[in-house]
């Protein structure tokens, strides 16, 4: 029997599609609709079409409502719209500051610190930070097969003393739950890998993420789990973030933050400190507050070692000494990331 008339034009169900995917394909990725949805005057589309090149606009509709409407500095805003400022070119800025082509033990996989090794899992984001070090990032290399992930699964077992995976990326999370689950089963089944970390923003960023299907498989794995958010501002962190995050922790999961110290997003003491407390009450521990890359179009972000320095000092005189995040540089060629202070 043909399909009623007016049903013919309706969608085949979702039933295999979870809800989160809707809503990442629903993400604002242009430029005149941001500003219009935020009552923002119309910005010279052409050049900032220009900035986003390779790098384009991308903003999950959630985050975009927890911005202020008709606030051009809004610090969430920030970290997203493309800013001309990104064309200029600095001396002393690269493509890969941080040296990854050197730490790449594998493609997909970097082994840079003892006791850990981090998998790219996937190039892509839910949203685009403007300031991201990855911008540049030859992700064409790190597109992991079945291939690549056996390589990665010998290379792990035949180092015993690798304890720790960091599932990382872009972020891990954009894979579906059903690629995630059977790649944390081959590493939970390797003898010395006792922690699985994931770092990820999609919490943040696009909270519906967290469903019951992810919450299935992290509850049910048999490795410690450790959670690492990236948020950067306190207004990131609405109620639906909140129960995101209680979600994630009802699975025995520890909950960590990173931080980027952003010009214009969170380089006052107020700013940072409000941003401990919220995390605190998210049942999030601040981790790292991270000074920015050297990273080629992204100057405009940069906080100097002074003010980075003096922030610190301010936190630790007003908050306890678990709410102050380590203000942390990456040097390549350290056998850690270098704390400066906190
Ligand atoms: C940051 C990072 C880690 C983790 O370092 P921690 O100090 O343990 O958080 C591991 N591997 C690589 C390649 C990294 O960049
Ligand atoms: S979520 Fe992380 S990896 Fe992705 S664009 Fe933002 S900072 Fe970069």
């Amino acid at each position: 029997m043909p399909p009623h008339p007016a049903l013919a034009h309706t969608p085949a169900p979702a039933a295999n599609r979870p809800a989160w995917k809707a809503a990442l394909a629903n993400a604002v990725s242009d430029v005149t609709e941001l500003t219009r949805l935020l009552a923002l005057p119309a910005t010279d589309s052409e050049a900032l079409a220009r900035a986003c090149e390779g790098f384009p606009l991308r903003v999950p509709r959630g985050f975009v409502d927890r911005m202020r409407k008709g606030d051009p500095t809004d610090p969430l805003l920030r970290q997203v719209l493309p800013d001309i400022a990104e064309l200029v070119q600095s001396a002393d800025y690269s493509l890969d500051p941080l040296d990854e082509a050197t730490a790449t033990a594998l493609p997909g996989l970097l082994h840079k610190y003892e006791s850990r090794a981090l998998i790219t899992l996937t190039s892509s984001c839910a949203v685009h930070c403007r300031y991201c070090f990855r911008r540049h990032f030859e992700y064409s290399e790190h597109r992991i097969g079945t291939e690549q992930w056996q390589a990665i699964i010998r290379y792990i077992e035949q180092d015993r003393s690798i304890n720790e995976i960091i599932l990382s990326g872009g972020d891990p999370l954009n894979m579906p739950d059903s690629a995630l689950a059977p790649r944390v089963r081959d590493l939970a089944k390797i003898e010395h890998v006792k922690r699985l970390r994931i770092h990820t923003r999609q919490p943040v960023v696009l909270p519906e993420r967290i469903d019951a299907n992810l919450i299935d498989w992290l509850g049910e794995t048999p490795l410690d789990t450790v959670v690492v958010i990236h948020t950067n501002h306190a207004n990131e962190l609405d109620a639906s973030v909140a129960k995101a995050l209680g979600a994630l922790r009802a699975t025995g999961a520890t909950l960590l933050n990173q931080s980027v110290l952003l010009a214009g997003v969170n380089d006052n003491a107020e700013a940072l400190i409000a941003l401990s407390e919220r995390l605190f009450d998210c049942g999030v521990l601040p981790y790292y507050l991270h000074m920015p890359d050297a990273v080629q179009g992204t100057a405009h972000f940069d906080v100097s070692d002074t003010v980075a320095h003096s922030l610190i000092a301010s936190m630790q005189a007003r908050l306890p000494g678990y709410l102050v995040p380590k203000l942390a540089r990456e040097v390549p060629g350290e056998t850690s990331k270098r704390v400066l202070q906190g």
